[in-house]
């Protein structure tokens, strides 16, 4: 029985001889040399004499033979393989019966020529030559002290003979499991019990019933020589066992979409690598690959497409990086991809963003899904082992991390970087607390009021979302919005705000006040070709006219994907509904833009209200883009009023509305609704009264107006 999981360490670890593993294996070549030139020169030199051309050996060698061809691969509890030889039965009676030689050239020819065929590396055979002679030896000896027999002259099987081949099964198994269990632990750098039990358990169950056949062949072979093929059925029945098993496993371990690894097979390679990764500096990298905006493609051109997506990136990942390069699904539209970095190469982090490009490349070309052809751009988060974890949850975890600031930044491709930790880590347990926090309603909204300029009359109010977060208290918009735009989760928060506002406008249109209301879209929604219909069914639902809703969309919202945002903005106003630009100036629309997305109202950035009247320059801002909304048909409100003189700047210039503290901070539903009745009871009037007759101004720049009856 030879271990698929020594195959691989045994190749790379064995480059240097004086490591623990390198000196062991000496040690067994070493030990077994002797014994082997000893036993090939008796069979040389007396082959008659041991009875080679006995039928029953050489039905044993035509055993054996069959065993070692019809090997099969064993599938182990945690993920490893075993290739099972199938021949110890015909291999342990061969010992009882045959000369040492005979019974060594029989299992190492077969072996010699599988490994030299299959290119494989030096070390494998010859560790597995001299496990053979010793395992044999061992055997041949204690079988000839219970016996009474001779080392070199082997005799007929006596039915005496059935209590000294039991022992000599056992002491076969011991040896050989002993040999292999010590090559794969240490080949590990660390040795783990659990996976050395479970070696030991491995070889109990599978090389242990067919070593003890072996007795059991033999006294057959007395009754009749023609029933001994029948004990190749057991070890038939064990393959297809074992093949069925290792199916079995394999689909377990395997997406069914791609066929590429699955997340647990992923962080099972993930996890051996890091405990067999070599003292010598070999570095893992880990890549956490997410697509952009694969949602929006699985809505609009359907599942089927978004799998033959899949499908497709799987297919071009794979093929990009080389065969001993992991790549797998972790689930929707995320792969992960697992390399190591030898030091002799390079830095471990060139030679992983050298595979991030590559990566990048392959995902460029454009893919034709359903007879659409497709731009697909991906986010890749890179983080190394040892250098930033050394667990595999924990490395996938800041590969995640650094992909999604990749996202977050539009850069492609990022490199964990543990002084952003503290902060994304804090922001990935708050997206998590989002989720939760949406189903359990945690989430309110606060409505701030629009006034007319010149009366102080409400015209409308924006609806600004609140978290009351069971452990950290009320939380504004900006501790959680930005981490919720990252997501999709904006579009189901945004949704929850849509439908309390509009909710909110039926109960004011009850109470007998008629003004609409203002609800911040994210640039996630208005790249849904959904949104239009969704609101559509929420303004049906509550009875509520298309006009007394307000989008308000940002500048950098709507250039992120302006040809989508245009469209989808174009059937929103279609049904009725108004679009502002909300934080006018603080963006890079152009006004060639400004022009063709049609908007209804132009809200000036509040870091120019705030300071407009003692600086100068924020003046000639506000005092332009009123001049250029006017002149383009559009609305004017300015946000961040704080003062009454500022209020009167605004009176002079012609915005038409303001929002801000001076009139009131953004308030609960009951609270607004309270503060509503005392506002046109007599808070308007006086608020307006007291309004500065001319505002402060420095000469040139404002004309001072008188203050309106
Ligand atoms: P925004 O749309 O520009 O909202 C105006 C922000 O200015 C609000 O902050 C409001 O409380 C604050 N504000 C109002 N008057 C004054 C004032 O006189 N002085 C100062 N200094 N600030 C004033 P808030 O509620 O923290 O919201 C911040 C941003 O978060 C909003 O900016 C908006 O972009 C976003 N946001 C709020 N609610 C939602 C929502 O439901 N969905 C989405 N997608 N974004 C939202
Ligand atoms: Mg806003
Ligand atoms: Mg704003």
């Amino acid at each position: 029985m030879t271990s698929s999981a020594t195959r691989g360490a045994l190749a790379r670890r064995v480059s240097s001889p004086v490591t623990p593993l390198g000196l062991y294996i000496g040690g067994v070549v070493l030990a077994a040399l002797p014994v082997l030139i000893w036993a090939l020169a008796a069979l040389a030199l007396e082959p008659r004499v041991f009875g080679v051309g006995r039928p029953v050996v050489v039905l044993l060698l035509f055993g054996i033979a069959i065993g070692e061809l019809t090997s099969v691969e064993v599938a182990l509890r945690d993920s490893r393989s075993y290739l099972l030889t199938l021949s110890a039965t015909f291999t342990v009676a061969l010992i009882l019966v045959a000369p040492l030689g005979l019974v060594i050239l029989a299992q190492c020819i077969p072996l010699l020529v599988d490994d030299l065929t299959r290119g494989k590396h030096w070390s494998r055979p010859v560790f597995n030559l001299g496990q053979y002679v010793l395992t044999a030896a061992a055997a041949r000896w204690t079988f000839c002290l219970l016996a009474g027999q001779d080392f070199l002259t082997p005799e007929e099987f006596r039915s005496q003979d059935v209590v000294p081949a039991i022992g000599t099964a056992l002491v076969y198994f011991v040896v050989n499991t002993g040999l292999v269990v010590l090559v794969i632990a240490l080949s590990s750098r660390r040795i783990a019990a659990r996976r050395l039990w479970a070696d030991v358990h491995q070889n109990i169950t599978t090389l242990g019933p067919m070593v003890a056949m072996a007795p059991v062949c033999l006294a057959v072979s007395k009754f009749s020589l023609w029933l001994l093929p029948a004990v190749l059925l057991p070890v038939i029945a064990v393959r297809e066992i074992s093949k069925l098993a290792l199916e079995h496993r394999d689909s377990a371990q395997h997406d069914a979409l791609t066929g590429l690894p699955n997340r647990s097979f992923f962080l099972f390679q993930l996890d051996r690598m890091l405990t067999e990764a070599e003292p010598d500096g070999t570095a893992l990298g880990v890549m956490f690959i997410d697509l952009d905006h694969f949602k929006e493609i699985n809505d609009t051109l359907g599942h089927e497409a978004g799998d033959a997506l899949i499908r497709d990136i799987g297919r071009r990942l794979r093929s990009a990086v080389p065969e001993k390069v992991t790549v797998a699904r972790l689930g929707g539209d995320e792969f992960a991809v697992l390399t190591e970095l030898p030091s002799g190469a390079g830095a471990p982090l060139a030679q992983a963003e050298e595979l991030a490009e590559r990566l990048t490349a392959t995902l460029d070309a454009p893919v034709n899904v359903a007879g659409v052809r497709l731009e697909v751009r991906a986010s890749i988060g890179i983080a190394l082992a040892p250098q930033h974890a050394r667990s595999s949850a924990a490395l996938l975890a800041k590969a995640d991390i650094a992909m999604y600031l990749a996202k977050g930044d539009g850069i492609g491709v990022a490199v964990y970087d543990p002084s952003k930790d503290a902060n994304t880590t804090e922001r990935l347990l708050l997206l998590t607390q989002l989720h939760d926090a949406l189903a359990a309603g945690q989430l309110s909204v606060y409505y701030q009021p629009k006034c007319d300029v010149r009366t102080g009359r409400v015209v409308g109010a924006e609806a600004l979302v609140r978290w009351r977060h069971p452990d950290r208290g009320l939380l504004g918009a900006d501790q959680f919005i930005p981490v919720a735009e990252t997501t999709e989760l904006i579009t189901q928060l945004t949704l929850v705000v849509l439908e309390q506002a509009i909710a909110q406008v039926r109960s004011w249109l009850d109470q007998g006040h008629w003004f609409g209301v203002a609800v911040n879209l994210s640039v996630r929604h208005l790249a849904d070709v959904r949104l239009p219909e969704q609101v559509n069914t929420l303004l049906t639902r509550y009875r509520v006219a298309p006009e007394l809703l307000t989008l308000e969309v940002t500048e950098n919202t709507v250039m992120t994907d302006p040809h989508r945002a245009v469209a989808v903005l174009a059937m929103l106003r279609a049904g009725g509904v108004k679009i502002a630009i909300d934080d006018y100036g603080t963006g890079y629309s152009s006004l060639a833009y400004l022009k063709r997305l049609a908007v209804d109202e132009l809200k000036i950035d509040r870091s120019f209200i705030v300071g407009m009247t003692s600086d100068e320059n924020n003046q000639i801002i506000v005092r332009s883009t009123v001049e250029l909304g006017h002149n383009l048909g559009l609305r004017l409100v300015a946000e961040g009023v704080e003062d009454a003189e500022t209020w009167r700047h605004l009176q002079v210039l012609g915005c038409e509305v303001i929002q801000g503290y001076t009139v009131q901070a953004p308030l609960p539903a009951p609270e607004f609704d309270e503060w509503l009745r005392r506002w046109d009871a007599h808070g308007r009037e006086e608020a307006v009264g007291k309004l500065p007759v001319r505002p402060h101004t420095r000469p040139g720049h404002l004309e001072p107006v008188e203050k309106p009856a």
